[in-house]
């Protein structure tokens, strides 16, 4: 499939009804996920591989990875809402994904899941909550041999202190993320926000 043939299939789908501030419920735009999972693809860490999406919210990534050849996919989100939409979104366009609606900090999560190949995510930056983006490194790296996020840009230097002897952020590709006005506390009615996709191997 061609990037901009995944865009177009990712574009279609819905994103929240009614997004919680507090959870960071924004839904990645079609081109920045595209960009994510087709460099994933490019990198051999996609086709055939078991993915993971921790906070998938209504479920670019992960449909985005089954689209691309994933061979399996199992995506964990704690809004039961969200996992609804995201369930729709997954039968529109005949992906193949396994929900599992859980807090990413459950206790025995990571045991449950078992062991995957990649871990494609858009977890919360941390706007409302300090160091939300945490638990989900934590879980990617606890399971999966290679990490793709999207996080803030210049954030690079603190995930890397974090992951210390975890995990190596091998690359970083730049990027924009535009969202449209979601929160009454969002002045602008579009938010450009520098971003960046970091790609974590595992230290094993
Ligand atoms: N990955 C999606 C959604 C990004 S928004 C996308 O790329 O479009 C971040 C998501 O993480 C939201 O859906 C939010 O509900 C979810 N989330 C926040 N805290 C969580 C937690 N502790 N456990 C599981 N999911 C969580």
């Amino acid at each position: 499939m061609k990037l901009r043939d995944l865009e177009i299939r990712l574009e279609r789908l819905d994103g929240f009804s009614r997004p919680s501030a507090k959870l960071e419920q924004y839904a990645t735009p079609a081109t920045l996920a595209a960009r994510l999972l087709y460099d994933a693809c490019m990198r051999g860490d996609i086709e055939g591989k078991r993915v993971l999406d921790p906070g998938t919210g209504t479920g670019i990534l992960a449909i985005g990875a089954s689209l691309l050849g994933a061979a399996d996919v199992v995506a964990v989100e704690i809004d039961p809402d969200a996992v609804s939409i995201a369930e729709q979104n997954r039968d529109d366009t005949d992906a193949d994904v396994r929900y599992i609606v859980s807090d990413v900090q459950r206790p025995g999560l990571s045991g449950e899941l078992g062991r995957f190949d990649t871990a494609v995510m858009n977890p919360p930056f941390g706007a409302q909550n300090v160091h939300a983006d945490r638990p989900f490194l934590d879980l990617a790296l606890a399971t999966a041999d290679v990490t793709y996020g999207i996080f803030n840009a210049g954030s690079r230097g603190f995930i890397e202190g974090y992951i210390r002897d975890r995990g190596t952020v091998t690359d970083a590709i730049g990027g924009k993320c535009s969202i449209r006005r979601t929160f009454a506390f969002h002045r602008k009615e579009r938010l450009e926000i520098d971003v960046e996709i970091l790609r974590i191997v595992r230290i094993s």
